[in-house]
């Protein structure tokens, strides 16, 4: 696969791979970025650089599920309303305290939720099905009822034995993470340092955000969304610049990007067929290998990628909605892996369309939609005007909504597969 594009003569024949084969060939050129140390409180997510596991059983003492009396089920046997056990209290435990004694035959100990139940005892009565009484200075709980042996207890490595995997490398760090590392001790923690994405933005008509509007030209936006997608995917932009449809110093500026410390490249525009496209140029003529120049799919079908070394250059095409999905579909992937994780394709979810999609296409489209769930079933629907130039109905979009080629289009009702948007959304 790798020699695929050495068949390729020129940017106008170009031979289509299908985003499958796209990212498996990027996703086998990545390794992981170093692990750095943070504290616990700013490991929020972050990925994980090494496997957890727990040195200690999960709880590592017995410990008591209710406030109430820790006993012995066999003084309890033959318990009735009648004919009620009567138990001397010996001790009172509250949470954090070892207990001292032994319950011995005719005892019990008054015990707190999260208490540690004293030897002998091999189950606790909730408080609630108790008497408390007082008998010549002496403290008795009377009990009408049986209680099975283990009733209340958690036993000693209930939620994990010493020594199991608790955590993996490459997972994200959420507050249940967060948890199971602060009960484990871990202050510090070890992840993998944020890999470092250059963004450069290619085009003539590009204004910068505070120039007033001039005939012609637009403000780079992309530049910004890629930002916040990068930040988003766990890495950290840096907004390189933007440069006009010059070739030579587009050359000039990827060759410093590349020899430079940034792990990753990424440019918009100018990677189509037109007269000024510069990227597709350089990707054509770099001393680097190009992967890919052509995906079979809609928007972004020019999207192209590269190696140089062991760095990967994007040229993600400069059509907003195509950036944004090419962008979703093959750098998101690598910004993770270079962060330990694994791509999982199968996170897709099986959806009803909502509505007709009548387009006709021969690639599969990445349609920017809103899922939801109704009465049981999830549904999907394209947001906004479907054209890879839009920008406003990105915001809206939760999902990108697989359609594959069509010579009919498709109906509502029938089912498609969706991509989650998880950490493109604002919320
Ligand atoms: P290109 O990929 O260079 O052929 O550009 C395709 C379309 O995307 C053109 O209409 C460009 O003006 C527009 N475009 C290119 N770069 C950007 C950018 N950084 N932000 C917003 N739109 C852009
Ligand atoms: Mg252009």
């Amino acid at each position: 696969m790798d020699t695929a594009i050495d068949r390729i003569p020129n940017k106008y024949d170009r031979r289509a791979m299908t985003v499958e084969q796209a990212r498996a060939l990027l996703l086998g050129r990545v390794q992981p970025v170093q692990a750095v140390e943070v504290d616990l409180v700013d490991a929020l997510g972050r990925r994980l650089a090494a496997s957890v596991r727990t040195e200690e059983p999960i709880p590592h003492f017995r410990r008591s599920g209710m406030d109430g009396y820790a006993v012995r089920t066999s003084d309890l046997a033959n318990v009735r309303a009648a004919a009620p056990a009567e138990l001397e209290i010996i001790e009172q435990i509250p949470c954090g305290v070892e207990p001292q004694y032994k319950i011995a035959k005719g005892q019990a100990a008054r015990i707190m939720t999260g208490g540690m139940v004293p030897e002998g005892a091999d189950a606790v009565i909730m408080q609630e099905m108790t008497e408390l009484l007082e008998s010549e200075g002496r403290s008795i709980v009377r009990i009408q009822k049986k209680v099975a042996p283990g009733t209340n207890v958690t036993p000693i490595g209930e939620e994990a034995d010493e020594g199991t995997l608790v955590l993996e490398a490459g997972e994200r760090i959420g507050a249940g993470h967060t948890a199971i590392l602060a009960s484990l001790g871990y202050s510090r923690v070890s992840v993998y340092r944020r890999p470092k994405v250059a963004v450069l933005s290619t085009g003539t008509e590009l204004l910068q955000l505070s120039d007033p509007l001039q005939m012609g030209k637009i403000r780079n936006s992309n530049a910004y969304m890629l930002a916040a997608q990068i930040i988003a995917a766990g890495g950290t932009p840096q907004l390189v610049g933007q440069i006009p449809d010059d070739y030579a110093r587009a050359e000039r500026m990827l060759y410093d990007l590349l020899a430079s410390d940034v792990d990753l490249i990424v440019t918009t525009g100018g990677v189509s067929v037109g007269d000024y496209d510069i990227m597709a140029d350089f990707f054509l003529r770099w001393e680097g290998k190009t992967l890919f120049n052509k995906i079979a799919m809609r928007p972004g079908s020019p999207t192209t990628a590269g190696s140089w070394r062991d760095k990967l250059l994007f040229g993600l095409s400069g059509n907003p909605s195509a950036c944004f999905v090419g962008f979703e579909l093959f750098v998101r992937p690598v910004i993770q892996q270079l962060q330990g994780a694994v791509f999982n394709p199968a996170k897709t979810v099986t959806c009803r369309l909502a509505v007709d999609y009548k387009k006709v296409n021969a690639y599969p489209r990445y349609v920017r939609g809103y899922w939801y769930s109704a009465e049981g079933e999830h549904y999907a629907k394209p947001v906004g005007r479907d054209k890879s130039s839009a920008i406003l109905s990105l915001k809206d979009a939760n999902c990108l909504i697989v359609i594959p080629p069509t010579k009919t289009g498709l109906s509502s009702g029938e089912i498609v597969q969706i991509i989650p948007l998880d950490g493109a959304m604002s919320t």
